[in-house]
């Protein structure tokens, strides 16, 4: 497996020994889109699960994380590879996994009990053994004395568990999650944490393995025994390691800490390319190809805050510091911490955040001289905003519909993310007074120049 950084100390390589339950060979996923070009989501990726393991797959929001867990338990076929069960093509084997999704997704009709029997009622089980096994598995995620009840009348954290009850009692060889913790308050998810680690370690269950989907750095170094490191643009691993930390899991404790620290490094260091390595190659020739850069989406208010920030800590900081400061998650931080990037305010080195000569000016300024320095910064480092700028100058009206620009950001990212995409342009460009938009007309317009021309007009 690729692995873009030295080994931690309380790491080895990943991979594992034994059988894999489910492989998956250089699997892919892209969009065909209108024109030929297409979104590529994931680069080709192998991966394994293998029996005896907690997985937990790491990355920011939007890396692919959910699109690789559907991928590896069969719900969706890859665009290209192939995942096997016990080796076999998936798609053409008979598969025992069950998932476990952030949204409850109970039926609301039907009771906690019938909750739990309804996936051994769809494996064709009888009615008096899925009522039993039903019961028991009731039991053993706490929620005896609650089967009548009805999803609307329990807490999120105890639907969670009929979620856990409903994915456990059909005896799942590999159980996937899917953030399944983070619709919870922090008291809940850390007790049904501890809770799912009980069960698993006492091999209460007959799982096989663990698949978990998370963006929670701590939650992936408490629960796991192996890490998976996804990055973005399009989707690959960035590393994979066995955790040889011994549970239960001091979150005080140096080597944890350590741990963290190191997973923020990862996570934050620019991608590098191996020769050789044929899916990082291949990750390369699809970043190239692509013509905007991918906005994240920060506020600049959360960047200034950012920067300032960084200013008092002698303009460097560790990452892992920062966010514990802030307390912060990565789906908080990164995004900043890539705008920044992006427009030249700071660099990462070694998993901190480093001023530049620019960041620390913006840092040190009022506002209306950061807006300055963030306008030079947005024109010459992104193209959309470059490009938007220059459509309202070049216009005798000054103004733009959205749509000219969504058409072109439609041939390099999905709908959705396109319009996220103007609404992240629209923030940075408003801010740094470059142009202004109008939200009932869907037109981008110069908002200063119509003032400047109105002005001008009554001076004649
Ligand atoms: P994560 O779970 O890590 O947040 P996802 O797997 O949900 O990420 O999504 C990964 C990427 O795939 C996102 O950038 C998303 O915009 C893109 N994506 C998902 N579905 C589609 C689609 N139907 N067309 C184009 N892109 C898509
Ligand atoms: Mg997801």
């Amino acid at each position: 497996m690729a692995t873009d950084l030295k080994t931690n100390p309380t790491t080895t390589s990943g991979g594992g020994a034994g059988e894999a339950i489910i492989r998956a060979v250089q699997i892919e996923k892209y969009y065909a889109q209108p024109s030929e070009n297409r979104i590529q989501v994931i680069s080709p990726t192998d991966l394994d699960i293998v029996p005896g393991e907690i997985v937990a797959l790491l990355g920011p929001s939007g890396s692919g994380k959910s699109t690789m867990l559907r991928m590896l338990s069969g719900l969706s076929r890859p665009s290209a590879g192939e995942v096997y069960w016990h080796g076999r093509p998936i798609a053409q084997s008979e598969i025992n996994v069950a998932i476990v999704f952030q949204s409850f997704a109970l039926f609301p009709w039907m009771t906690v009990l019938e909750n739990v029997e309804a996936p051994l009622k769809a494996r064709g089980i009888a009615p008096a053994e899925r009522r039993k096994r039903s019961l028991k598995m009731l039991d053993t995620v706490g929620l005896d004395g609650f089967e009548a009840a009805y999803p609307k009348e329990l807490s999120g954290g105890m639907r969670q568990r009929v979620g856990f009850a409903r994915a456990l009692v059909v005896e799942p060889e590999v159980l996937f999650m899917d953030e399944p913790f983070s619709a919870l308050d922090v008291l809940t998810a850390e007790n049904l944490r501890s809770e799912l680690l009980e069960l698993w370690s006492h091999k209460t269950m007959p799982t096989k393995a663990v698949f978990l989907v998370t963006h929670n750095i701590e939650e992936a170094v408490l629960l796991a025994d192996r890490i998976i490191v996804l990055g973005r643009n399009p989707g690959h691993i960035r590393t994979d390691f066995k955790v040889q930390i011994a549970q239960p899991r001091d979150k005080k404790a140096e080597s944890f800490t350590q741990l963290v620290d190191y997973i923020y490094k990862v996570l934050t260091r620019p991608d590098e390319t191996p020769a050789g390595d044929p899916a990082q190659l291949q990750r390369v020739r699809d970043q190239r190809q692509m013509k905007y850069q991918m906005l994240p989406h920060a506020r600049p208010g959360g960047m200034a805050g950012l920067l300032e920030l960084l200013l008092d800590k002698a303009g460097r900081d560790d990452i892992y510091r920062l966010a514990d400061d802030l307390s912060f998650e990565i789906d908080d931080l990164l995004p900043i911490v890539d705008a920044a990037q992006l427009l030249g305010f700071l660099k990462i080195e070694e998993g901190d955040a480093v001023l530049t000569e620019s960041g620390a000016e913006f840092g040190n300024s009022e506002i209306l001289r950061q807006k300055e320095i963030f306008r030079a910064a947005a024109l010459e480092n992104v193209l959309l905003l470059r490009q938007i700028r220059r459509a309202l100058e070049t216009k005798s009206d000054h103004t733009v519909p959205e749509e000219f620009f969504l058409d072109m950001l439609d041939e390099q990212f999905s709908e959705e993310e396109s319009l996220k995409q103007i609404e992240t342009a629209v923030n940075w460009g408003r801010y740094a007074e470059l142009f202004d938009f109008d939200a009932g007309k869907r037109r981008f317009v110069l908002p200063d120049l119509e003032e400047e021309n109105a002005a001008v007009e009554e001076a004649d």
